[in-house]
């Protein structure tokens, strides 16, 4: 196997889950039921996996899941995920007969998109599950609150399809000040209010960010994504869940050399060793989702201890100076991102280049190899069905 791998530990997945899980039991009355969670396993599981990372989600109380994509969600039932699965994104209505056979649950926003599903649904002798998009604040989907009981009214009407829950999604909830976040909630229950026989009906907005900062918001459903990975939204966020990164990037040192002070480090020479030292070259670049804007500014954890990347990410190798007596060795190993507290994670690389975890772990791209530690068999005959 190449020697750049992603190392992705579902026990620590599953331990994330678990401590998301007691924080939302927390936050209610204990004659409550806590509510669900939808597990967000759009982009495969944020760079994950999502299949194993669905199948290890089972296992720690994940009811739902939430793609982005049709095709994602194609991809979990050939995988033999039965539950619920809620398309977060906008399809063509050319994918609403994919949607019905797969049995998908589309957040829809619109009676044209219903009469589509409902053709579908009917086309393939199903029913296909809706849920309402309100938008209360996001201006990306979803129907405008003072339509929402008129357009519930609308897809309740069509046969072959059926109105099972009502959501909003917050804009800013990754922020410390929760007040856009509650208005966008009071402007979701003023929307809902019109709306018959909504007790009935599973009520969703909270993302990851009103998990943590806005309890009000949990209601029937949270759609959890980026904590269970183990990250946070937003750097200043309390963090009252205690979670750790799923994924580690790591590869191999695969050549050393040794080259005098005043020598030029890769494409354009970005980089000129500042005295006589040990330059490494490692296998991964930005084509493998180490992004370029890294160059000259990122560390990588060897041997415990943190090394300079020097001069421009290449698409499949990147250098770092190892120093003039470097205490490490050819195929050592070097970990570019992950839970080591001794090395970056991918927030501290995200910081670096002015983005978000997300962006860096969904970026991973398939020619990494996915590594799962921590698979944790309940079912031997579903373990032997698998693949
Ligand atoms: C991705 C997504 C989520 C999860 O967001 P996180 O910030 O990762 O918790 C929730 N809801 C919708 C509609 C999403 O697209």
């Amino acid at each position: 196997m190449r020697a750049t791998r992603a190392t992705i530990d579902l026990a620590r997945l599953r331990t994330n889950l678990a401590a998301v899980g007691a924080h939302l039991r927390a936050a209610r009355n204990p004659a409550q039921p806590a509510p669900r969670i939808c597990l967000a396993v759009k982009a495969n599981a944020y760079g994950h996996g999502a299949v194993p990372v669905a199948r290890a989600a089972l296992q720690a109380g994940v009811s739902v899941f939430g793609v982005a994509t049709v095709g994602e969600g194609v991809e979990l039932r050939e995988a033999g995920i039965k539950e619920p699965i809620l398309l977060f994104g906008l399809p063509l209505p050319e994918e609403a007969p994919a949607i019905a056979s797969a049995g998908l649950t589309p957040l829809c926003s619109d009676a044209a998109l219903g009469r589509d599903l409902a053709r579908a649904a009917a086309a393939a002798g199903r029913t296909v599950e809706v849920h309402l998009k309100i938008d209360t604040g996001m201006e990306r989907i979803g129907c405008r609150p003072r339509e929402a009981a008129a357009i519930a009214e609308q897809l309740r009407g069509l046969t072959g399809l059926r109105l099972t829950g009502l959501c909003t999604h917050f804009a800013r909830s990754s922020e410390v000040d929760q007040e856009y976040s509650r208005a966008q909630l009071a402007a979701f229950h003023d929307a809902i209010a019109a709306i018959p026989d909504r007790d009935r009906l599973l009520l969703h907005t909270a993302n990851s960010g009103a998990i943590v900062g806005l309890p009000e918001s949990h209601l029937d459903m949270v759609r959890l994504g980026v904590i269970a990975y183990g990250y946070y939204p937003g750097g200043d966020l309390p963090r009252p869940i205690a979670v750790q990164p799923v994924m580690e990037l790591a590869t191999h040192l695969v050549y050393l050399k040794r080259v005098p002070a005043g020598t030029g480090i890769s494409y354009g020479h970005t980089h000129r060793t500042a005295a006589d030292t040990v330059i490494a070259t490692l296998p991964a670049g930005y084509a493998d989702g180490y992004p370029r804007l890294l160059s000259n500014r990122s560390k990588v954890l060897i041997r415990g201890r943190r090394f300079p990347v020097v001069g421009r990410i290449c698409m499949d190798q990147c250098l770092v100076d190892l120093g003039p007596r470097p205490d490490a060795d050819r195929y050592d190993r070097a970990v570019l991102f992950g839970p080591d507290p001794a090395g970056p994670d991918a927030a501290a690389l995200a910081a670096i280049i002015g983005t978000i975890p997300y962006e860096i772990t969904s970026a991973i791209s398939a020619r990494v190899p996915r590594i799962y530690r921590g698979e944790k068999s309940i079912n031997h005959t579903l373990t032997c069905n698998l693949r």
